[in-house]
């Protein structure tokens, strides 16, 4: 597949954007439980954030749709603004985006738990996933981004879901916890062995985000490194979420995770973005410190 992204991340490390949920709540939208909604309630305020991770150096900014396929929307009755709350995220993503820079369709977890663990059959997530990447496409994404995946099956499910859906540069990222005997999903797999069964289902990359710090994540990157030649991207936490007489903020700096993104690029990742506590002064310091070398 030719895409200016995959040429691109021959040349110098791609940048993706940070996090949405963190830039909500600094706007005040606190413990917000379907941030999807503001796609369409304060589309304003969607697209300044896209803006600013843009402003401070991001290639690709992700849509507001983490939670945005119908099985999630169902548990919160939104089933039927699923096409809705899809597409006018991506235009919203569209509006902010410069030319020569790129849009990433979101998927999150369906938060249902796959037989037979849970109660949903492996072809009905699949199906929820194939009908958000469907809409996510046709509103003209660049490329689609699975992530925070904690399970291998659902993850596969998805990325089957979006193979049926279109043809679209497809990144799949798990999440992985560091234990005393190496990097695991929370199910248990590890990461050659999700890495392999991702890109055998049709993703072109794959990747790793969320739960880990950017240290821990420094590892698990040569990990990622070692299973597939093709581009990986990292995207870590700002540390662990701190609650103080009511405010949340993330352990580590912009400067201390910039530091560390220096490291997980020597490490071979060719995509570099943050996750939870992340913010465009984060990834300002990540494309301040890469482009000195
Ligand atoms: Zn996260």
């Amino acid at each position: 597949m030719s895409n200016p992204i995959l040429e691109i991340v021959k040349d110098r490390p791609l940048l993706f954007d940070g996090a949405m949920g963190t830039m909500l709540m600094k706007a005040g939208k606190v413990a917000l439980k379907t941030p999807i909604l503001l796609n369409l309630d304060e589309p304003d305020l969607v697209t300044d954030i896209h803006r600013q991770y843009y402003a401070a150096g991001a290639d690709v900014a992700i849509t507001n749709t983490f939670g945005g396929s119908p099985l999630k929307l169902v548990a919160d009755g939104l089933e039927e603004q699923m096409a809705a709350l899809n597409r006018a995220a991506v235009k919203l993503a569209r509006q902010a985006c410069p030319d020569g820079k790129y849009v990433g369709g979101d998927i999150g977890p369906s938060g249902k738990m796959l037989k037979p663990l849970g109660d949903a059959a492996p072809e009905d997530v699949q199906a929820s996933f194939f009908s958000q990447a469907e809409v996510l496409i046709e509103g003209g994404v660049d490329l689609i981004i699975i992530e925070t995946m904690f399970s291998l099956e659902e993850a596969l499910a998805a990325v089957r879901g979006v193979k049926k859906a279109g043809d679209i540069l497809l990144l799949a990222s798990m999440t992985y916890t560091k234990t005393p005997n190496g990097f695991f999903t929370m199910m248990g797999e590890t990461v050659s062995q999700c890495t392999a069964a991702l890109e055998e289902a049709g993703a072109d990359m794959t990747g790793a985000n969320c739960t880990l710090n950017s240290t821990d994540t420094i590892d698990l990157t040569k990990e990622l490194r070692a299973a597939t030649d093709r581009p990986i991207l990292i995207q870590p936490n700002a540390g662990k979420p701190v609650t103080s007489e009511g405010v949340t903020y993330y352990e580590q700096t912009p400067a201390e995770f910039a530091a560390d993104a220096r490291k997980i690029h020597a490490a071979g990742a060719d995509m570099i973005g943050g996750c939870c506590g992340t913010t465009p002064e984060f990834i300002k310091a990540v494309k301040e410190l890469l482009a000195d070398g």
